[in-house]
């Protein structure tokens, strides 16, 4: 197992369950989907940074660290899941919390993620207007280090090389798991913000020389800026396992779902979170996976994905942010597609 020689710190329920969408295949007609429940990583309340974070936790123990700082916006699963692998470690968490979303929704400050961040113990920290978020986290460690804690950074989402071996780790369990049920995998499909799960992905993949294709969905509405962070990455990351560098050509990220930009919801994103609820009776959320399973349901609509294809839906999580979106599901106008 190449993983073993870095050092991880136990957080993640393991391997999550791959299993079969057989009324969502049904009700398009096809393709064969798949779907990878890293919604159920287990740790208050699941995710995908849950996977990052045994390697980022693992590393700042082993610094020394007494604290972790990070980094979000007001409704980040990854600061929730960070505050909860601190809670666990036994580190302090300082968050530090930017308003760039529009609240949508009353509950926006006092529900979902932001409640259960302060549950956990975190110390919260929000932006003064004008003040990036990284400003804001600069000074927290700052002050810390002032006042003798030692500190330990963690980037956006978690993605930084090091945290993207925990999705080489999900890349060899998926082809273990396909292996195990006879299933050839065509493509796997996800929605990529900061980059690090879908460049842990192609990692892995490219490590154990699957032809798996990994298609990111775009949820920030810079496809650009996503797929060069993707392949950044990617390389890092593949430097630490003797991976040849990924190539910023070969890193699909999908432009066209996440209009009218990040965490701002819109029609698709709204009918694929009812569609997978009724259908499968699992819950998606508005920012990531609704986003990127509305990209899936349009390119298997349109043909880009064929029915004849094997596609892997990777379920990152962020269910939790659905209590700061219910005004958004109350007043979208529509039939529900299958009322
Ligand atoms: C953070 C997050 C993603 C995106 O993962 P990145 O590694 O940042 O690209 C996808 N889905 C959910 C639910 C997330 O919280």
């Amino acid at each position: 197992m190449p993983l073993t020689k870095f050092p991880r710190y136990p957080l993640a329920h393991l391997p999550t369950p791959l299993e079969p969408l057989e009324r969502l295949s049904n009700f398009l007609g096809g393709p064969r989907i798949l779907v990878k429940r890293d919604d159920c990583t287990g740790l208050a309340m699941g995710g995908n940074k849950t996977r990052k974070l045994e390697f980022l936790i693992a590393e700042a123990r082993e610094r020394g660290a007494s604290a972790v700082v990070t980094e979000g916006g007001i409704q980040s699963n990854h600061v929730r899941q960070t505050a909860a692998a601190a809670a666990k470690a036994g580190l302090a968490c300082h968050l530090a919390l930017d308003r760039s979303v529009p609240p949508l929704d009353q509950g926006y400050e006092a529900t979902g993620n932001l409640f259960l961040d302060r549950l956990l113990g975190a110390e919260i920290s929000f932006c003064a207007p004008g003040q990036t978020r990284k400003e804001l986290s600069t000074r927290i460690v700052d002050d810390l280090r002032d006042r003798g804690e030692r500190p330990y950074f963690i980037p956006t989402g978690g993605s930084s090389p090091i945290g993207a071996l925990g999705y080489v780790g999900c890349a060899l369990e998926i082809l273990d798991q396909a292996r195990r049920q006879d299933i050839a995998i065509d493509r796997v499909v996800l929605a990529s913000g900061s980059g690090g799960t879908m460049a842990g992905l192609l990692v892995g993949f490219a490590l154990a020389d699957a032809a798996t294709k990994v298609t990111g969905i775009d949820i920030d509405h810079e496809p650009e800026r996503v797929a060069d962070e993707v392949a950044e990455i990617a390389t890092g990351c593949g430097a630490l396992l003797g991976v040849a560098g990924i190539d910023r050509d070969g890193v699909e990220v999908v432009a066209g779902y996440a209009a009218p930009g990040y965490g701002r919801p819109n029609p698709g994103m709204i009918e694929a979170v009812r569609l997978v609820a009724k259908l499968e009776g699992i819950i998606l959320d508005p920012v990531y996976s609704g986003k990127a399973m509305a990209g899936l349901l349009d390119m298997i609509r349109r043909g880009v994905i064929g029915a004849d294809e094997t596609v892997v839906f990777v379920h990152t999580g962020g269910a939790p942010a659905l209590f700061a979106y219910t005004s958004v599901f109350a007043s979208a106008s529509g039939e529900p597609p299958l009322a």
